[in-house]
């Protein structure tokens, strides 16, 4: 079976005003602006979503926010909702990250109402999952994964704009990164409830590696089978880091052969 299209997107958390965004976007559009071989996005923080769309107009890279809220409008103080996030230009949306189920108290039943909201308003989200050590080492990962991914997904129908993302919290920001092999497992996992989920268009729902992911272990996980791509954050802060992870899954081939992208 083919691999599904690379998407190689840029978490860059709160970090980057909205001066720094713009030079950091024209310099990633400058170097892969053009490219449609993989799919590419950042995820500026909400303060620099309007410079960086800015930057990005006319390219290929996507714009994409790292939260929405469910509702629509209303006295929600400090929440940002799908239509604003459309207005300023993203097309796509991180949600569920292990930073916001830890600090913010993120459920699964929330990231769910965040998922059907974000794909009833045209908004790809990338959900994310992935264990902690404790669990890990507790031989719980693929429970833990499996339970945050059919929670997440519940009655979600539309497997067409949907992205999920692994990622293991003890790869995240640690420089440890799960072998190939580890992470490869996981994505197995999601895979097969995937398919479970949405029959054969599971297959091409792609499935992100993130957790410390950088230009020199990039090229063997993307190799896995059901590595389709990479949600990035520190590499994703420079433009030399993040366009050599988005020349190394260029590297990859392109998405199929019948669409000779
Ligand atoms: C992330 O936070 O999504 C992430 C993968 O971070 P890092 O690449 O820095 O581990």
């Amino acid at each position: 079976m083919s691999k599904n299209k690379i998407l190689i997107a840029g978490n860059w958390k709160m970090n980057k005003t909205t001066a720094e965004a713009r030079s950091l976007v024209s310099e990633i559009v400058a170097g892969a602006g053009s490219q449609t071989k993989v799919d590419v996005a950042v995820c500026p923080p909400f303060t620099a979503l309007e410079s960086a769309a800015a930057s990005l107009k006319g390219s290929s890279v996507m714009l994409g926010a790292q939260n929405v809220y469910v509702k629509d409008s209303g006295a929600y103080t400090g929440e940002i909702s799908a239509s604003m996030l459309k207005e300023v230009g993203c097309s796509c949306v991180i949600l569920g990250h292990s930073e916001r189920r830890q600090y913010f108290g993120e459920s699964d039943a929330f990231i769910n109402e965040k998922t059907k909201v974000a794909q009833a308003a045209g908004l790809l989200p990338i959900v994310c999952v992935g264990e902690t050590l404790a669990e890990r080492e507790a031989g719980k990962m693929l429970e833990v994964v499996s339970t945050q991914t059919t929670g997440a997904l519940a009655g979600v129908t539309d497997a067409a704009n949907l992205v999920i993302a692994y990622e293991p919290v003890w790869a995240i920001g640690t420089g440890k990164t799960a072998t190939p092999e580890m992470a490869q497992e996981v994505h197995a996992a999601i895979r097969a409830l995937l398919v479970k989920q949405f029959g054969e268009a599971g297959n091409k729902v792609r499935i992100l590696y993130g957790g410390s992911m950088n230009p020199a272990n990039a090229s063997e996980l993307l190799d896995q089978a059901d590595i389709d791509g990479g949600l990035i954050g520190g590499a994703a802060l420079k433009s030399a880091s993040f366009l050599e992870l988005v020349a190394i899954a260029s590297s990859k081939g392109g998405c199929c052969c019948c669409c000779g992208k």
